[in-house]
């Protein structure tokens, strides 16, 4: 059975979405998909960068390595919750709906995970 490209309830196969509403839905993620994506891949290449760094950094400056990883963490989460842009694979699998779901939740985890850190940094620190 095809699916909604949106919600994924299905549908018939000379249709893409099961109404206008999914329709519209749809479009406004790609066209909020079209606006950011530049910005969305430079903010997650440096996040996810430097994370990589600031765990590196921790073993010689503990102090800047768990401030800039919940500084790296907190962004990403906080991006990943208003450009929720997931990835091509993860939309032909659950379709849209269920994929801005889901990276959503995942930005609700680096968040806290962020937050957490971040409070530890300051109570140790
Ligand atoms: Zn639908």
């Amino acid at each position: 059975m095809k699916k909604c490209e949106y919600c994924a309830k299905e549908i018939s196969y000379h249709e893409m979405y099961c109404d206008e509403d999914c329709q519209r839905k749809a479009n406004a993620y790609y066209d909020l998909k079209e606006k950011f994506s530049k910005l969305f891949m430079i903010v997650n290449g440096i996040c996810v960068l430097s994370i990589g760094i600031f765990i590196f950094a921790f073993s010689f400056f503990p102090e800047l390595g768990l401030y800039g990883a919940s500084g790296a963490l907190i962004i990403l989460g906080l991006m990943y919750f208003f450009l929720p842009f997931p990835p091509e694979i993860m939309i032909n699998k659950y379709k849209i709906e269920k994929s801005l779901k889901i990276c959503r939740i995942i930005a609700i985890v680096l968040f806290v995970i962020g937050v957490e850190l971040l409070t530890t940094a300051i109570i140790v620190y």
